[in-house]
């Protein structure tokens, strides 16, 4: 047997006890066992809840300057470690170094944003909003919060959360996926070395139990989710109805739609890196490519099946120059060679699939494509969360804004053209909330918020920038009459 991976509880790393229950840990480009996770439930939930809510009474009132000061050393134990994070990502998630290494970047810009919480966190107001009378807005710290986080991105996700969570003065568990628990480990070492007081970041490991458990525990303010959008409406529906503020992001289709003048070079680059970058295992991977007008759909297939044929699949935790990495799991492999098992019978062509690039060994998919995919099929209709790029064909820019328009899904979608015009439409008609315009993947950084819409988002405030702050403090209006008579009875 593997190591069990620990809790983190107060300022004890620890097993829980009496557990029999576990899932293994992969590394996913070898399939060799790599660690395991212990399967708890309400008891460790207990444990931690207990632990952050003790934390809460004085990190509450610690000022913000000082708060701020613990996550900018933490800002700094990040860059030391980058690389060493980077490494355990392409260990238990299959990514490529690079795309490992843009996994840590990505959150540690979101501590940098979390950093200016002194600023962030401040109110408004306005002196004499009636006779004598002030009123000032503050923004409070909601109490314990807790994150639940997918597979794909072992540490930006999580830190889409705690980091900003903590700097509002809120104590946190973090439940990370049981295929990736080490990163979050690794996260959560760091942060106690740069000096967190105990309880304040707390994690709990395991599966569906624990999440429900956070979703019931009365002492549970707010709950983050990111993850698929079955499990995003399930954790906003039970969360909400046991009085919490939830915020939960679930699955994308996302289209890539090129116009006739889109830029050769620049538009096939930024194709490969959102259709197969991180093996397809991203909420904002383009899936779906939409070529306006049928000699646009010749030349591209063209041109993405040449790319294609000198793409490298590779074990990348032994290679740093693999172009694509392996799939999580053995039942992401099998679910994902079922699609493209399935498309032809559906009446689409595979005109990019070639299963002997894949290494022997490992969780690995070869990158497909498939053409004349009509919004009937799965194909377009479901998240595949794999390297599977689908083809579209429309005719007009009007005709692929109304074909995506009625899809239930609505994270990310890009145009790539010259004319303004034509961007401008698309920006303005797509039913989605976060737009690209030549942008393969366009996800906003920490300073924006990412912007899900419809089924790929369930609540009101997103994670991430301004609206992060609001979603983990609520506001309070404090009106203050104070009459100068009274001061010059008193003869002062
Ligand atoms: P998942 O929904 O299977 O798991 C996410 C979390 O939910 C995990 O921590 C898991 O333990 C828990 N969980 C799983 N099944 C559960 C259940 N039945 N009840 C309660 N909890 C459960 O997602 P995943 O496979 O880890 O990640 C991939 C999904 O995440 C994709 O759909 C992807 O689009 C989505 N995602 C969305 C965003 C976004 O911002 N919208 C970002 C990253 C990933």
């Amino acid at each position: 047997m593997t190591t069990p991976i620990p809790n983190l509880i107060g300022s004890q790393w620890v097993l829980p006890e009496g557990v029999t229950q576990h899932t293994e840990v992969f590394n996913p480009s070898t399939g060799e066992v790599i660690g395991h996770v212990p399967l708890g439930g309400a008891t460790e939930v207990d444990a931690a809840v207990d632990a952050a809510t003790q934390a809460f009474a004085s990190w509450s009132r610690t000022p913000a300057p000082k708060r701020a000061a613990c996550l900018f050393r933490y800002r700094q134990l990040l860059e030391q470690h980058f690389t060493e994070l980077a490494r355990l990502i392409t260990r238990e998630n299959g990514k490529t170094f690079a795309e490992a290494q843009g996994d840590v970047r990505r959150g540690i810009e979101v501590v940098d944003f979390a950093c200016g919480i002194s600023h962030l966190g401040k109110g408004e107001s306005l002196p004499q909003v009636a006779e004598n009378l002030d009123a000032v807005t503050t923004r409070e710290p909601l109490g314990v919060c807790a994150g639940i986080t997918p597979f794909n991105f072992p540490a930006m996700v999580p830190m889409w959360m705690f980091p900003l969570a903590i700097a509002c003065g809120n104590t946190f568990i973090l439940k990370p996926s049981e295929k990736v628990p080490l990163t979050a480990v690794r996260l959560a070492e760091l942060f106690v070395e740069a000096g967190l007081p105990a309880g304040v970041f707390n994690v709990v490991q395991g599966g569906p139990e624990v999440v429900d458990a956070l979703c019931t525990h009365p002492g549970i303010s707010a709950i983050s989710f990111v993850g698929s959008s079955a499990v995003a409406e399930h954790v906003y529906a039970l969360g909400c109805r046991h009085g919490k503020r939830v915020q939960a992001a679930g699955g994308a289709k996302n289209v890539l739609l090129i116009m006739p003048d889109a830029d050769p070079d620049a538009t096939l680059a930024a194709i490969l890196g959102s259709a197969f970058g991180c093996a397809g295992q991203r909420c904002m991977a383009g899936s779906l490519l939409m070529p306006v007008g049928e000699r646009t759909g010749d030349e591209w297939r063209e041109r993405i099946s040449e790319a294609l044929a000198t793409f490298q699949l590779e074990n990348t935790s032994a290679c740093d120059t693999a172009d694509m990495g392996p799939v999580i799991d053995a039942s992401s492999q099998a679910r994902i060679r079922q699609f493209i098992q399935d498309a032809p019978v559906a009446g689409a062509e595979l005109a990019v699939h070639d299963t002997t690039r894949c290494p022997t060994q490992g969780f690995f998919v070869e990158p497909t494509v498939v053409d004349g995919v009509t919004p009937d099929m799965d194909l377009f209709q479901h998240e595949v969360f794999g390297p599977i790029l689908s083809v579209v064909r429309t005719q007009t820019l009007d005709e692929a804004i109304a074909v995506m328009n009625q899809h239930a899904y609505g994270n990310g979608a890009s145009i790539f053209t010259k004319n303004g015009a034509a961007a401008r439409q698309f920006a303005r008609e797509i039913q989605c909330g976060m737009v690209g315009v030549n942008v393969g993947v366009p996800a906003p950084m920490a300073l924006f918020s990412f912007s899900g819409w419809n089924r790929s988002f369930f609540g009101d405030l997103h994670v991430q920038g301004t609206e992060g702050v609001l979603f983990y403090t609520r506001q309070k209006v404090v009106l203050s009459r104070w009459d100068s008579a009274t001061v010059r009875t008193l003869g002062w």
